[in-house]
């Protein structure tokens, strides 16, 4: 009976408890949705400890990218703890391995296995292989992470399910739309938003940072996770306190950190040096240049030109209307009729060198017909090497990959 022994095997790799919880979830709060009216107070109530309970656990527990305070680690840890997404401890640890293993098999959350999987899937069924390790030798010996640890079922019963509700009843008389509402919805869509961390920002957006792996940056998973989506950013540079580098950029998470730090509760945020940022964000812009430049077609080098005599081009001349600049030969045969100074002008100086009156005698040409001229390179004049001025205007800013031409002169081709 192989079919049964498979069902067997993929019913036990079920996370049956995440399931029921991310299924019971929603399940009960669209029957709050049915059964108890929305009031404006406990939405915004809702809204609001959405956002608290999105403030929790990133950037302190996974990435020490601050000092907090004891208060405000253990308003952390309960504010984080309200996402009802697992303690502290497991969290950051699989988190730390994600960052260690990105897209790889090891990765708990591997976005090369679909966006379905990274998003949900993960959390429903038992990896094949485990997640790699990670260095988590802080948050053991953290007597606050322990605890609640220790504790973690009660205190999300506490701050997860009952305080929603007890602040709507008491304050207002909505138990069951705090219940339903605060609670309830605003769980499901905390887990979503969170779980959008490991599969929208490494799906949509732009790599400004670097491409090799397939964390992104966008606005819309930013606006989603309170800052977490600009996730390029943040997997370059992981300990950093800021997601978001841009003043124009939406990550409330930096500024409640910043607003920690000015109540000196938080203190020692961490910023990568500016300077290896720029460089990072320079090194994507030009390769996108690059493949702007690569769809360019650029003049023949010297090296790859034959080099011809003075007597050699004098004779060739008399066929065709060859011309002398700057120590290359030129055939102008097909823009005699185009150059904007007229035929003759150009006729009455083929079979000389017409670097003089090209570079200003005449007329001081501009980059654009420097770059034209260059286009119609046919030779190097023997003897004329030392005046040849091999680059372009438009090539002199050329980007050039260091490990081609290395690989080109280990090869003898260049
Ligand atoms: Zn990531
Ligand atoms: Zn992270």
């Amino acid at each position: 009976m192989p079919n049964r022994g498979a069902l067997f095997t993929f019913l036990h790799r079920i996370r049956w408890f995440n399931l029921a919880v991310l299924t019971i979830t929603p399940a009960i709060g669209l029957h709050g949705l049915r059964s108890t009216p929305l009031r404006s107070y406990t939405l915004a109530w809702a809204a609001m400890y959405y956002v608290i309970s999105m403030l929790g656990y990133h950037r302190l527990w996974s990435h020490r990218s601050y000092n907090a305070s004891r208060p405000l680690q253990y308003l952390l840890v309960l504010m984080g703890a309200s996402a009802v997404q697992g303690s502290v401890y497991w969290w950051a640890r699989g988190h730390r391995s994600h960052h260690r293993y990105t897209d790889t098999p090891l990765d708990p959350y591997n976005a090369k296995r679909g966006l379905l999987y990274s998003h949900i899937g993960w959390m429903l069924i038992k990896p094949s292989v485990k997640p790699g390790t990670a260095d988590i030798s802080d948050l053991k010996k953290n007597e606050v992470v322990q605890w609640q640890h220790r504790w973690y079922f009660v205190i999300i019963i506490v701050v997860g399910y009952a305080l929603p509700a007890i602040v709507a009843g008491i304050i207002w008389g909505d138990w069951w739309g705090g219940f339903y509402y605060a609670g309830m919805w605003r769980i499901t869509f905390v887990h979503h938003s969170v779980f959008s961390i490991n599969s929208l920002a490494h799906y949509l957006g732009e790599t400004p940072f670097d491409d090799k792996k397939s964390a992104r940056d966008h606005f819309v998973s930013a606006l989603l996770t309170m800052g977490e989506g600009y996730h390029n950013f943040h997997h370059q540079f992981p300990m950093d306190y800021r997601n978001a580098v841009k003043w124009y950029q939406f990550d409330p998470t930096k500024w409640f950190i910043a607003g920690c730090a000015a109540l000196r509760i938080a203190s020692h945020l961490r910023v990568f040096p500016q300077n290896e940022v720029n460089k990072a964000e320079l090194a994507m812009k030009l390769k996108k240049l690059r493949v702007v430049q690569d769809n360019i077609q650029w003049p023949a080098q010297a090296e790859d030109l034959p080099v011809v005599s003075w007597e050699s081009f004098r004779k060739e001349a008399q066929e065709r209307p060859l011309l002398v600049v700057s120590g290359f030969i030129h055939d102008v045969g097909d823009f005699l009729d185009q150059h904007p100074g007229g035929r003759s002008l150009i006729r009455s100086h083929t079979s000389k060198d017409a670097t003089a009156a090209f570079c200003g005698g005449v007329y001081e040409h501009s980059n654009a017909a420097h770059n034209l001229l260059s286009m119609m390179r046919v030779g190097v004049l023997h003897g004329g090497v030392e005046h040849v001025d091999g680059i372009a205007p438009g090539e002199r800013l050329k980007i050039v990959d260091k490990n081609r031409s290395r690989r080109r002169q280990q090869a003898g081709t260049y």
